[in-house]
């Protein structure tokens, strides 16, 4: 056998995982099976994987890439022995949790979109009171118009309708 220049490769990106680095695996058990072994070089490369595979709960657990001694010694014992107990390497840290970074998704229109003409309620404050207006408020307002159009919904659904009637606001 010749001698490695890493350790492995990255099951994501391919990158080598390198001799005493630190690399993550898959706290899924059938993710980190001899047979399919995922290792990765980072908790965005584990990410990464999630994409593949679906699991339902899961998170990166953080290892430490055996030094080349440790992995040669290792290999050796796999060859000759017989001894079915898969020791854990002395290298081996205790398992870190790390969970993966919040998934960025699309805001959800249901829950999020502007719903009020920030310019003409600017307008109307300032007419009314001479004062200004923060940009924000738009956010609480929208939510307060959702929850009048839901009630709104609730009434026209209560009497057959399928449209929403400005009494159903009343
Ligand atoms: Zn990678
Ligand atoms: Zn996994």
């Amino acid at each position: 056998m010749t001698e490695a220049a890493f350790w492995r490769r990255c099951s994501s990106c391919k990158e080598p995982i390198g001799f005493g680095v630190q690399y993550w695996v898959c706290n899924v058990s059938t993710c980190t099976r001899p047979r399919t072994g995922f290792v990765f070089c980072s908790v965005s490369c584990w990410d990464g994987h999630l994409g593949v595979v679906r699991h339902r709960e899961s998170w990166a657990v953080e290892k430490r890439a055996p030094s080349a001694a440790e992995w040669a010694a290792e290999q050796g014992q796999a060859a000759s022995a017989t001894a079915p107990s898969v020791a854990t390497s002395p290298s081996e840290r205790s398992p870190r949790r790390i969970l993966p970074p919040p998934a960025t998704r699309e805001p959800d229109p249901l829950e999020s979109d502007v719903l009020i003409v920030i310019t003409k309620l600017k307008n109307y404050i300032r007419a009314r009171s001479g004062f200004n207006t923060s940009d924000r408020v738009v956010i609480p307002l929208s939510e307060s118009v959702r929850e009048l159009c839901d009630r709104a919904i609730e009434k026209a659904r209560a009497e057959g309708r399928k449209t929403v009637l400005d009494r159903d606001f009343e």
